[in-house]
């Protein structure tokens, strides 16, 4: 069974009543094949499911696409019927407030920051946005209170902001990080790829490609650490790359002396869309 459930007070009575494992997916909506993965193992994972669509306000930028992002919830719903066909004896509960004071009553509410990892990379391109997104998060957390909360690795700085503010805080939830859902060619899933035209479509391969490369490049070896970089500074004199880095997979650290994993991460942009792509590898 799916369940909509728009009002806060309403979902924070029916988590009340629940008895068995719940699981989380926070998203925006627009739902795709990625936000699905997720959906799937946390029905495979618990008795129940939340899953959150909601546009937060306080992730987006002042010039960002706040007003013109996609939203779609009937046909979402529709999604999450289809695949909660296959999970027989489970259930999904789709939070949706319809306006963001459903979520964040007061204009004074407090914020969430995570010092690591707020004002880099992605961060730092984007002030308060990892704020907003660590803000909307633990306060969805108070609401659903789960056990498990599923994410997307493909927003990896995201990923380890959450983790790290449920480590801080002490919540008692487990996160679990999802391996990215791509196309056939290799662009990753994402509800704003719908803005790019064809031919943008197509030259959005380059960052999945340009990634793949590095990363054979780089091989599971430190010793190749400084071609890698070297093959990076003549692909950014490409502008239209937001960044292109290697940096620690665990702290983000730019120093990779004592790594035994690494993270590429890059934003590459066309047009006014910004496309993130990362990988990561094991090396010694
Ligand atoms: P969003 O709706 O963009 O906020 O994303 C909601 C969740 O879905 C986040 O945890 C994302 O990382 C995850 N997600 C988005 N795109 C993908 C993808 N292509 N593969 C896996 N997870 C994804």
């Amino acid at each position: 069974m799916v369940k909509l459930i728009k009002s806060t007070q309403e979902l924070i009575s029916a988590r009340a009543q629940e008895k068995g494992s719940t699981g989380f997916v926070p998203t925006m909506g627009n739902l795709h094949a990625g936000h699905i993965s997720l959906l799937e193992r946390a029905l495979a994972d618990c008795d129940v499911v939340y899953f959150s669509i909601f546009v937060n306000p306080k992730q987006f930028g002042p010039t960002e696409d706040f007003k013109e992002y996609p939203r779609t919830l009937e046909r979402d719903l529709e999604l999450i019927k289809s695949c909660l066909n296959k999970y027989s004896g489970k259930s999904v509960i789709v939070f949706a407030p319809e306006n963001p004071e459903e979520v964040f009553p007061s204009s004074d509410d407090q914020t969430i920051v995570v010092t690591n990892f707020n004002n880099i990379i992605e961060g730092k391109l984007r002030p308060n946005h990892f704020d907003g997104v660590a803000t909307v998060v633990f306060k969805l957390f108070q609401i659903v209170k789960p056990h498990k909360a599923y994410f997307g690795l493909k927003d990896y700085q995201q990923y380890l902001v959450i983790r790290q503010m449920v480590k801080e805080l002490a919540m008692p939830i487990e996160i679990i990080g999802m391996p990215i859902i791509r196309e056939s060619n290799g662009l990753a899933l994402s509800s704003r790829n719908q803005y790019l035209s064809e031919n943008q479509k197509e030259e959005a391969l380059i960052l999945s490609r340009t990634l793949t490369k590095i990363a054979q490049t780089i091989a599971g070896k430190k010793a190749n650490l400084l071609k890698a970089k070297k093959e990076i500074e003549s692909i950014l004199s490409d502008t239209r790359w937001n960044y292109l880095e290697i940096r620690d997979a665990y702290s983000l650290s730019e120093d990779l002396t004592n790594s035994s994993r690494i993270t590429l991460v890059a934003v590459f942009q066309l047009g006014s869309t910004r496309l993130l792509d990362n990988m990561q590898q094991e090396i010694e």
